[in-house]
């Protein structure tokens, strides 16, 4: 039954289903990643010897008998066990194309697919044949000999022969991911099957005599038509559609694009940007690195990025980052570098991996600030904060020191005083007065350096209620506030983490200084405030003095700077000093808000730890 398919029509001989077996083999060895090339080689020239001898009886006297050389054909009357002529064509055909797509030739790569080609024609062809069912009528050229299982395995070997063909060749194109290749596979089988099957409708209708040919004609043309510009219609819908989700696409990809752009810029602008592949070869610097390196652009792409190295970093911190970006992470962090004249630049850098779809890092992106300054800034911050040490050491022994020498002039002016004023003239115990009043200026000046060198000596933080502190401060001041008939008041103040000691000084020197800068004919009132501000508490002592002018707002801060003279205001000029110092110890702010003749606030923030 399988040997014919078709009954009354040729039957497939033993020899052409041994060829479809090589034929089956050398595409299998074609597939094969590893392909032997001997073996396809010498399965082809043995196909091709088969074929010859098969075909040389056909033509001359003289034959090889290997027709029935395995099995004897007991179906076929004519030339029993003889491959047709077709089939024995189209195996010579296949072999010799086999053996030039071996070959690294181009042009006998693209024979090959021509060959093949021609065996996907001949075996449709005889499939149509077949279909049309002619095949008892009329005899078409050669190829009524083929059964038609042949024609169909055929065909499949055309179709997979030609879907093996390399870039360049005639049916490359059919199998390509393009538009055009997808809209040819579409059409191919359309274009085959539409007239294939219209024809047979033909032949069934003229066959049974229905209506007449020129009608059955005449309808397969309209059908031919209508059906054709469906299918256009169809495709061209399809296409049309793919076209404007590719528009979109298009648009939007822009869109990113121009948005991806602006970043670049953005960052072009403002950074130093590198990119060097995952063995530090440098592939791209912007501008600002060019600026900062010294370098162009021609003289380091395509170097390592190791001659930038300053040499200030340890081997241990470059294994670090390394290890850090090679695991996908990115790094960031300050890196000493060297410009090309061998300068040095500090540059606080994220460098960021990039990975490809299969996970694997293909290059890195470092994009820096140059923080030189900086770097250079804070080192200046931390000489100052040794220098303003020193000093602090220096003015604390200095005045220490000082006071026994004063003490010494203080006891020997007051011996003066007691024993000797009789026998001083009125000059001489004026002197003699100046000297005491300004020994006695002196020792209280020298005390209070002491105790600004002393701020923050005697360092431990403790909870502190601030209603107490001020408690304490209103008994301190107890009787100048009755005295002066100030009115305090004070708002609910927080229990906070502060320097005892210095703390309640700072509370005591602003209030003091709000009753001391009292305006005449006026009861001083003050108001003591806190708001808590994100993790800091701000504080203010608010009084309705003399008020500061603008001019004066930061200057009154400084040590020993005051705005009167001791007639009218006494005091040392230390006090604001202090509490700056004091709010500093605490990482706190302190200023002033103030209007001249109308009052003024002092604002100070504690931060809360
Ligand atoms: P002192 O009070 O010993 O003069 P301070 O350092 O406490 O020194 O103050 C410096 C100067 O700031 C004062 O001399 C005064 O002119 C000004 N000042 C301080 N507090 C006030 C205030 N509440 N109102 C007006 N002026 C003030």
């Amino acid at each position: 039954m399988l040997l014919s398919i078709v009954p009354g029509a040729p039957t497939m001989k033993f020899n052409t289903a041994l060829s479809f077996l090589i034929v089956g083999t050398i595409i299998f060895l074609y597939l094969k990643k590893k392909k032997s090339s001997m073996v396809i080689t010498l399965l082809s020239i043995f196909l091709c010897s088969v074929s010859i001898f098969t075909l040389f009886p056909y033509f001359f006297e003289l034959s090889f008998n290997i027709d029935n050389l395995i099995v004897s054909d007991r179906y076929s009357r004519k030339f029993p066990g003889r491959m047709s002529i077709a089939t024995t064509i189209c195996f010579l055909v296949f072999s010799t194309a086999s053996l030039g797509k071996l070959s690294k030739v181009k042009s006998f790569q693209k024979i090959s697919d021509l060959l093949v080609l021609g065996i996907g024609i001949v075996s449709l062809q005889v499939i149509v044949t077949y279909i049309l069912q002619i095949l008892a009528k009329s005899s078409v050229l050669v190829f009524n000999s083929m059964a038609i299982h042949t024609a169909i395995l055929f065909l499949l070997i055309s179709i997979a022969f030609s879907a093996m063909s390399s870039k360049g060749g005639y049916t490359y194109l059919l199998y390509e991911n393009h538009t055009g290749s997808k809209l040819a596979r579409t059409l191919v089988p359309f274009v085959i099957m539409l007239p294939i099957c219209l024809s047979f409708l033909l032949l069934f209708v003229l066959n049974n005599e229905w209506i007449t040919t020129d009608v059955s004609i005449s309808l397969y043309t309209i059908a031919y038509t209508v059906l054709s510009l469906l299918y256009l219609y169809h495709l061209t819908n399809r296409l049309n559609k793919a076209d404007i989700k590719k528009k979109q696409l298009e648009s939007s990809l822009y869109n990113t694009n121009q948005e991806l752009m602006q970043f670049k810029y953005a960052l072009d602008k403002s950074s130093i940007v590198m990119i060097n592949d995952p063995r530090g070869i440098i592939e791209y610097v912007n501008d600002k690195f060019c600026e900062i390196s010294k370098f162009t652009r021609e003289e380091i792409l395509g170097k390592s990025e190791k001659v930038l190295r300053s040499g200030h970093h340890s081997k241990n911190f470059h294994r670090k980052m390394y290890e850090t970006i090679s695991n996908g992470e990115v790094w960031l962090g300050g890196v000493k570098k060297m410009d090309k004249y061998g300068v040095y630049y500090w540059v606080q850098t994220a460098v960021i991996p990039f990975k490809n779809k299969s996970g694997d890092i293909y290059q890195y992106l470092t994009i820096g600030q140059d923080i030189t300054r900086h770097k250079w800034l804070s080192s200046q911050y931390e000489n100052l904060k040794l220098k303003t040490k020193e000093m602090e050491q220096f003015t604390y022994i200095a005045s220490h020191d000082l006071q026994e020498p004063l003490r010494t002039v203080k006891g020997m002016s007051n011996i003066l005083q007691q024993e000797y004023s009789n026998k001083l003239d009125k000059d001489g115990n004026a002197c003699l007065e100046y000297i005491t009043s300004a020994t006695d200026r002196m020792s209280h000046l020298i005390k209070a350096l002491l105790d600004y060198s002393r701020i923050g000596i005697h360092q431990k933080r403790e909870k502190i209620d601030c209603n107490e502190v001020i408690d304490i401060v209103c008994k301190d001041l107890a009787i100048i506030i009755k005295e002066t008939k100030t009115v305090i008041t004070v708002d609910p103040l927080p229990t906070l983490l502060v320097y005892p000691m210095e703390f309640r000084l700072l509370l005591q020197n602003l209030v003091s200084n709000a009753i001391k800068f009292r305006q005449e004919n006026k009861t001083p009132k003050i108001h003591i405030g806190s708001e808590k501000k994100d993790k800091i508490i701000l504080f203010s002592v608010k009084d309705n003095g003399i008020g500061i002018e603008k001019k004066h707002k930061r200057i009154i801060f400084a040590i020993f700077k005051r705005l009167h003279s001791l007639d009218e205001f006494e005091g040392t000029g230390i006090g604001l000093a202090h509490s700056e110092k004091i709010v500093h110890l605490h990482g706190g702010e302190i200023w002033v808000d103030s209007k001249l003749g109308e009052g003024s606030t002092f604002y100070f923030t504690i931060p809360l730890i």
